[in-house]
């Protein structure tokens, strides 16, 4: 079996979304692809000989043993190296009927075509160099952003995001290197001046800032790779701290009557509709006197700020200012329902002293967290790139300490190695064939 690293072999799938739709793809790459995705075709007007050099779409009939009447379809073909994958490409476009493009994927297999697996067309293009590993993976972002909020930052990512700065910061690190070496013995040749020690740190500072930048950057979209955490916030005695124990099912935090009781803040895992999110019951509007204020500094408070869903509760004897009215980010739960009923229909009311709505306000976040979580595989991305990027940071780290402890230029220039290496598994420069083979494997097939 020919490795799908070695793409000798015409490979083809449907690339349309599963299910009918008015159009269908089925997709061919590979060296053969055009004879492959022509056998059977009639086009309305004769092919131009010798074929064309740029990208043509050919409207026409396919004629094929067991489908009648013959198929109008489309066919657009690429030329080689210009495509998505590097390779000849060629698409089949035709009505969205899933057992006519299942026709025409099992003529493309005839003709000579396998099976694509998931992701082997991006993985063409990335072997081709036609996109690099963070743009590779943020196809995937794309495809599964459910989220406008991902999708921007899928897109970005595709516009090369991360692999620019990343790409400019190995730059540098290997003109310090170039420079570094040439303070050792070994490249007495070399073309550049030695680097003085102290300018080596000032520069080696410069770039662990801007490492912990896009480190930053990445931490924004990367939050999910923890738990998901859901925050109560509200005024006093709203019933956060009894309806944390109700959703948790057990008493984990002190309830008491008196105002201001829940000082810090007290976090569990808590299962809801088959997924475990981090609960958290906040202090922060408890303690202080001005309720407006505290409400707005709550609104900023870490806990509130690091949400991914917040719990905005209140009830008839405690209701707050709604400062959280504009995020996104926000159930609104009414508490104590067995005293008094919401004033609008946009809550879930809940009676924690009875136990009540304590399921549907679990399915409802569980609901709102999997709407915000469209996108597991940028999830995944951006996990193997942060850590890279920590792995880069801590060799950075390395080179700077061996450079304050006055030791030899060679231990220096190691650890910038290092973090060259690191860096370069981010874009692709430097990646096992495993760790690609994983990347893939997350795609669709037809991808
Ligand atoms: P917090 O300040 O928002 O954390 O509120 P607590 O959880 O400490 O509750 C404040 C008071 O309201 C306590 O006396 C609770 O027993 C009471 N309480 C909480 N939830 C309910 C409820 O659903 N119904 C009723 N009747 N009382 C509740
Ligand atoms: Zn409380």
């Amino acid at each position: 079996m020919s490795s799908v690293f070695d793409p000798e072999d015409a490979i083809a799938a449907t690339a349309s979304a599963p299910g009918p739709g008015l159009r269908g793809i089925v997709r061919v790459s590979g060296p053969d692809a055009w004879r492959i995705a022509l056998a059977g075709f009639e086009p309305v007007r004769p092919l131009p000989a010798p074929p064309p050099r740029r990208a043509a779409i050919i409207s026409g009939v396919y004629r094929l043993p067991g489908l009648r009447p013959p198929l109008p379809a489309d066919v657009a073909l690429w030329p080689a190296p210009r495509t998505y994958t590097g390779q000849e490409l060629a698409e089949i476009h035709a009505p969205g009927s899933p057992p006519l493009l299942a026709h025409l994927l099992a003529h493309c297999l005839a003709q000579g075509a396998r099976p694509a697996r998931p992701g082997e067309f991006t993985l063409r293009a990335f072997l081709s160099g036609r996109i690099d590993l963070t743009r590779a993976e943020a196809v995937l972002g794309v495809i599964d952003a459910r989220d406008g909020r991902r999708l921007d930052a899928a897109l970005a990512q595709l516009a090369g995001g991360l692999a620019a700065p990343i790409d400019a910061l190995r730059d540098r690190l290997l003109d310090l290197l170039a420079h570094l070496e040439a303070d050792l013995d070994f490249v007495e040749e070399a073309d550049v001046d030695p680097i003085g020690r102290a300018a080596l740190a000032a520069e080696l500072a410069r770039e662990a800032a801007a490492l912990a930048a896009l480190t930053d950057r990445l931490g924004r979209r990367d939050r999910s790779q923890e738990r998901p955490r859901v925050v109560l916030v509200g005024p006093p005695n709203a019933g956060k701290s009894r309806l944390f124990n109700a959703i948790l099912g057990g008493d984990h935090a002190l309830v008491s009557p008196l105002a201001g009781t829940t000082r810090d803040y007290l976090a569990a895992p808590c299962a809801c509709d088959g997924l475990v999110v981090e609960l958290v019951d906040t202090a922060g509007i408890e303690t202080a006197a001005d309720a407006i204020a505290a409400a707005a500094q709550e609104r900023r408070s870490s806990e509130a700020e690091r949400a991914d869903l917040i719990l905005a509760c209140a009830a008839g004897d405690a209701t707050g200012p709604d400062v959280l009215d504009e995020d996104d980010r926000v159930l609104r739960v009414w508490n104590k329902g067995d005293l008094q009923g919401p004033p609008g229909d946009d809550w879930i009311v809940t009676s924690a002293a009875a136990g009540a709505g304590i399921a549907e306000l679990k399915r409802a976040v569980a609901a709102a967290i999997r709407r915000r979580e469209g996108d597991h595989a940028a999830t995944a991305t951006s996990a193997r790139c942060r850590d890279a990027l920590t792995r880069a940071a801590a060799a950075l780290q390395d080179a700077s300490s061996a450079l304050l402890a006055s030791a030899g230029d060679e231990l220096i220039a190691f650890e910038l190695r290092d973090a060259l290496d690191s860096l370069g598994e981010v874009t692709g420069a430097v990646v096992a064939d495993d760790v690609l083979d994983r990347i893939f494997a997350r795609f669709c097939i037809g991808k």
